[in-house]
């Protein structure tokens, strides 16, 4: 393994008794990105995460992580890796201040370069005014924004959230976001595990992850690419009257309900979907389904996942 890329994994798994959680997963990342895992829950991605910060012996495989290898240097590996879990690892009996004095200290910040560096975050994360509140009486995004804080207080080159924004409303993981991505600029890389399609669609590249194993690994843009010309849109008042219809046309892979409208994936042997378009709604006219519409559509990272197999999988958590 050289050290081009910041991680570096090769057929690395891990299993839990009979269970394979991640299952012999090569995968690059390279500095500066802003690298996503994508999959619902229970795919492997927690699991994964944690044997890539050092906190989890692999099964078996290799990985390199900012040049450690693992697990042989995991403890000097931990020192440099920021790590922020869903649950924000925050102590609650410790004030906002206080939570960043004792982060700075675990990670070898004394005196005055401690005092400087928790100022500097208090204001970096504008929690100056919260300062003396403990984490339980903030806000669900102050909360995130502190635990990102404390994440990066030893400026850490690379920053590996965990479901960061889990729970959160999408305004406060909008503001999120932006900092991940002005940490991105300022060099950082991000690795980060969600299963929101919108946060996917930022990353700079994806893995889709299924049942431990990386299913699709590319740019978000290059994955939808791959689908071009198998969407097919149907609008209709009552589209769940359409449904059954659509899904016995031999050459329909599946079909999923957005809203009023309905995304058919149709197969990669049969017409394009320019050409299919008049006749899904001659079909459904045939079949007493009045009013629909049907016209190609440009495809979205969820149609990648249902065009895996995986779409079922991802609805909940889906936006
Ligand atoms: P995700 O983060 O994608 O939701 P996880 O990595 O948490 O997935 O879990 C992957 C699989 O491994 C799940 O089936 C989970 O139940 C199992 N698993 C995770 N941690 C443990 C553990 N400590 N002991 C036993 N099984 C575990």
């Amino acid at each position: 393994m050289s050290d081009e890329y910041v991680i570096e994994t090769r057929a690395l798994s891990r299993r839990f008794g009979n269970l394979v959680a991640v299952d012999e997963v090569d995968l690059t990342v390279r500095g500066g990105e802003v690298f996503g895992f994508l999959g619902p829950n229970g795919a492997g991605k927690s699991t994964l995460i944690r044997m890539l910060v050092g906190l989890l012996r692999p099964s078996s495989g290799e990985a390199r992580v900012l040049g450690r290898t693992l697990p042989r240097e995991a403890e000097r590996l931990r020192s440099a890796v920021g790590y922020m879990t869903q649950s924000f690892s925050l102590y609650q009996d410790l004030t906002v201040e206080e939570n960043l004095e004792f982060a700075a200290e675990i990670f070898g910040l004394d005196g005055a370069a401690r005092r400087e560096r928790v100022a500097e975050l208090l204001a970096e994360y504008e929690l100056g005014e919260q300062c003396r509140q403990r984490p339980a009486t903030l806000s669900g995004g102050l909360k995130q924004r502190l635990a990102l804080a404390v994440a990066t207080v030893h400026r850490p080159s690379l920053l590996v959230l965990d479901e960061p924004t889990a729970g959160v409303d999408p305004d406060r993981r909008r503001d999120f976001w932006e900092k991940i991505f002005e940490l991105a600029a300022d060099g950082t890389t991000v690795l980060v595990s969600t299963h929101y399609m919108d946060e996917a669609v930022r990353c700079h590249r994806v893995a889709m992850l299924i049942r431990g194993r990386p299913v699709a690994i590319g740019e978000p843009a290059d994955l939808v690419q791959a689908l071009v010309g198998r969407i097919i849109e149907v609008d209709a008042e009552r589209v769940e009257r359409a449904i059954p219809t659509l899904r016995a046309l031999p050459y329909v892979r599946s079909v999923t309900q957005l809203g009023s409208r309905a995304h058919v994936l149709i197969d990669r042997e049969a017409r394009p979907a320019a050409e299919l378009s008049a006749e899904f709604d001659d079909t459904l006219r045939a079949a007493g389904v009045e009013g629909t519409a049907s016209r190609p559509a440009e495809p979205t990272l969820e149609d990648v996942f249902v065009a895996l197999g995986l779409g079922e999988s991802l609805a909940e958590g889906a936006q």
